[in-house]
């Protein structure tokens, strides 16, 4: 059989689903901001969950003193303080560390997690260095980043829906997870309060504030994707009896969630029947780190079994995951005319043997996966940034925006950032686009949580 044949039909109807042209970016973003709405209105109204950070003051550059911040979010968990010295002498010192969780800890009881973070937290706040001050009669205050999905009840405090991410620690789920802390940290003696809870996409938008007064929308494109945006509340009907002195609070979207107008193959519902929660989180199985290298993958099965590659189909190429976004955002940045970095990194990881056409090929298939990602991202932030100006004429188009990025999709994939930014441009046009500057904002979620926590501090 001729593989030339049988191979450029396969990659032509890939192309042409994965396609995303102005107008169907235009439908994603409309449909961003009309979900968005729904979700609003009442709780359940869409796909979109816009949870309440309960985050109604950010963080202005005033911030003084000492503060904590811990965050829990996959298999480490960081501890961190600030020193903060207010407009002029900003952050006076930082220190950070991070420790791994123990595997076993993952499927342990929440006593024993909490006791374990409690206990680092301890040795971190015990080596505090002489540039840290804490006024006297004060608690030292932490902010807390909980990665998980919580419903929020206040500032510093949410109930914790459900583990995720490998996690299976018994007796959390349906409990608070501040108070979880709260008592880990009375039975080791620990003397310091949690001020804010806060999502890691919540963390990131106050970091970036905190330099800059027009940062409006974070998001996170790593493992995971997530957004998160200040809203105005007289705009949230589902808002009830909760008042924001400032007029704004900050609506985590959940939009991973998103699932309107999206333009999906075979391979994309494949791998959504064959993952762990099917028929869920379809936006962020179309745009996030996790999955496009297994988009890719289930792409060069299928070309091999039309015979890309030779006659064989190694294994390895069958099994799922193994080829990762990392791989294939290193075989887009190899630029030699043998394509030698594809064809080497193709074979330790798929066992795939190639020649230039092939890689040609292989090549030519990450692009389209990652173009559609990173262009439906952007659509996902026009649609933000849409529904934000629609609600206050002027004040986001017409005036410097920031939107504020993160994560290891973003910071490391320069391809899949330039589609983003492409479709932004396209969707807004080039007046308007050069007020949006979508800017990365490295670990910014960590002092982030430190920022909250003084935003938020019980003593002022
Ligand atoms: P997480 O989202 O897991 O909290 P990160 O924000 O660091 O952590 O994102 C890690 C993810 O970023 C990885 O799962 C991977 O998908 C993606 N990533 C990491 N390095 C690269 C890279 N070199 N190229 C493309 N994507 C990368």
């Amino acid at each position: 059989r001729s593989s030339a044949v049988s191979v450029a039909p396969i990659l032509t109807k890939l192309k042409h689903e994965c396609a995303t042209p102005l107008p169907l970016l235009r439908h994603v973003a409309d449909a961003m901001a009309a979900d968005m709405r729904a979700g609003l209105a009442v709780d359940g109204g869409s796909d979109l969950k816009m949870i309440l950070s309960y985050v109604d003051s950010l963080p202005t550059g005033n911030e003084k003193g000492l503060f904590y911040a811990l965050d829990l979010g996959g298999t480490n968990f960081r501890v961190l303080r600030v020193q903060l010295g207010g407009k002029e002498e900003r952050v006076i010192d930082t220190e950070f560390e991070q420790v791994s969780i123990p595997q076993e800890l993952m499927f342990g009881t929440s006593e024993d997690l909490f006791d374990f973070i409690a206990s680092g937290l301890d040795k971190f706040a015990q080596k505090e260095g002489e540039k840290f001050y804490l006024p006297p009669g004060r608690k030292r205050e932490i902010g807390f980043t909980f990665s998980f999905p919580v419903r929020q009840t206040s500032i510093d405090s949410g109930i914790l829906i459900k583990w995720t991410k490998g996690f299976a620690v018994s007796g959390t789920a349906g409990r608070d997870v501040v108070a979880c802390l709260n008592e880990a940290m009375e039975r080791q003696r620990l003397d310091m309060r949690v001020s804010a809870l806060v999502n890691d996409t919540v963390g990131t938008l106050a970091g970036a504030r905190y330099w800059d007064d027009d940062v409006m929308v974070a998001v996170i494109l790593g493992t995971g994707t997530n957004a998160c945006y200040v809203e105005r509340t007289d705009t949230i009907a589902k808002l009830q009896g909760h008042d924001s002195s400032s007029g704004r609070t900050i609506i985590n979207t959940e939009w991973g969630a998103f699932s309107n107008g999206l333009p999906l193959t075979v391979f994309d519902s494949d791998m959504d029947d064959a993952s762990i929660n099917p028929g869920e989180q379809i936006f962020e199985k179309t745009i996030s780190g996790m999955y496009l290298g297994e988009i890719v993958r289930r792409v060069l099965l299928k070309i091999a079994e039309a015979g890309a590659f030779g006659d064989s189909i190694p294994e390895k190429l069958s099994t799922p995951f193994v080829l990762r976004t990392p791989d294939i955002s290193a075989m887009q940045q190899d630029n030699s005319d043998d394509l030698k970095a594809v064809g080497s990194i193709l074979y330790d990881i798929t066992g795939v043997e190639s020649n230039l056409s092939a890689r040609k090929i292989v090549v030519e298939v990450c692009d389209t996966v990652v173009k559609r990602g990173g262009r439906l991202a952007g659509a996902g932030i026009v649609g933000i940034l849409q529904k934000m100006e629609e609600d206050s004429q002027g004040l986001i188009f017409g005036k410097r925006t920031v939107v504020a990025m993160d994560g290891g999709l973003y910071e490391h994939y320069p391809q899949y950032r330039r589609y983003l930014q492409d479709a932004v441009t396209e969707l807004l046009g080039l007046e308007i686009s050069k007020n949006v500057i979508i800017e990365h904002s490295k670990d910014g979620s960590g002092i982030g949580a430190a920022l909250l926590a003084a935003a938020n501090s019980k003593y002022e």
